[in-house]
This record gives structure tokens, C-alpha cells and sequence, in this order.
């Protein structure tokens, strides 16, 4: 009988696969002692039952397998997350990027446009003062007065939370 706690039980085909919290009879599994000398004083995890009913197939597993499947198991999720963490860099990185871009070129339209309008200001009128301040002042061209501006910064916003949105509900 001292046979039965060797590793050799897998013909009960039955695997579990990290650290067994139950056995498959339902009952609890604790560790226990191995006593054979083979493997003297090796844990391994045992239901009570099991250990009382040698004959009975119960789970059958030693601690050190387990925890060795465990770091195994943490290993893979851990390359797997940072497979994950690295591509998402790569994308914002390259979708950032892209939309300064777009921003840019759209401050670009903007300062043209404005630039337009200073023109015609400036032959219509002589009220060239605060119109010049507009365009050469970047706080006052990338600031929150121009309607155009604005809209641009809104559906950057709007577009990037949408995106965030989309990879968290994967
Ligand atoms: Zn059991």
C-alpha cells in the first residue's frame, strides 16, 4: 500500500492542473506527508478520505508539482499581459500620433483661415491691433475662443475615449 503515494497514479486519468483546492470526491484536500522512501517526508495533496480508503482512486498530487504548475501557469499570463501591454503601447503610440497630426494640420487650416480673414480685415479696416495678436499669440490661436479649435480638441477627446472603450471591452 505505501505504494499508492507514488507518482506513478496518473492511470487514474484523471489531471489537475496547479494547486487542487478539492478533490473530486467533493472533499477538501490538505497536505500530507509522504512516508515511503522514495519520497520521504514529500508533500503531497490528499483528501481525508482518500488517505483513510487507499483503495479508492482520489486526487492525488505533489505540492511541489503544483506549485511548480502554478509559477508555470503565472508565467505564461505574465508574457502573455506583457505581449499584450506592448502592443497596446505600440498602437497609441502610432494612433497619438496620427491625431497630432490631424491637429496639426487642422491648426494649420485654422491659422490660414485666420490669416485670411486678417487680410480682409486689413483692407476693409484699420483694426489690424488685436487681429495680428490673434495669429502671432499661440495661446490665443491654440486656445478654447475659436470655434474650430475647439471642435478639433472635442473629437480628439471623443475619439480616444471611444478607442480606450473598444480595448477595455475586449
Ligand atoms: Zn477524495
Amino acid at each position: 500500500m505505501s505504494s499508492s503515494t507514488s507518482s506513478s497514479r496518473s492511470h487514474t486519468g484523471r489531471q489537475t492542473t496547479g494547486i487542487p483546492k478539492r478533490c473530486w470526491c467533493g472533499a477538501d484536500v490538505t497536505t500530507f506527508g509522504a512516508q515511503t522512501k522514495e519520497n520521504l517526508f514529500r508533500r503531497f495533496y490528499r483528501c481525508e478520505i482518500g488517505v483513510k480508503r487507499k483503495s479508492e482512486h482520489h486526487l492525488f498530487k505533489w505540492v511541489d508539482e503544483a506549485i511548480l504548475d502554478e509559477v508555470t501557469s503565472v508565467d505564461e499570463k505574465h508574457s502573455q499581459l506583457k505581449v499584450d501591454v506592448d502592443s497596446f503601447k505600440m498602437q497609441t503610440a502610432r494612433r497619438f500620433e496620427n491625431q497630432a497630426k490631424q491637429i496639426d494640420q487642422t491648426i494649420q487650416e485654422i491659422k490660414l483661415l485666420m490669416a485670411a480673414n486678417t487680410e480682409n480685415s486689413k483692407t476693409k479696416e484699420n483694426s489690424t491691433l488685436t487681429t495680428e495678436d490673434t495669429i502671432t499669440s499661440p495661446s490665443m490661436a491654440y486656445g478654447g475662443s475659436n470655434p474650430l479649435t475647439n471642435i478639433a480638441v472635442a473629437a480628439f477627446a471623443l475619439g480616444t475615449m471611444a478607442w480606450i472603450y473598444s480595448r477595455i471591452a475586449n
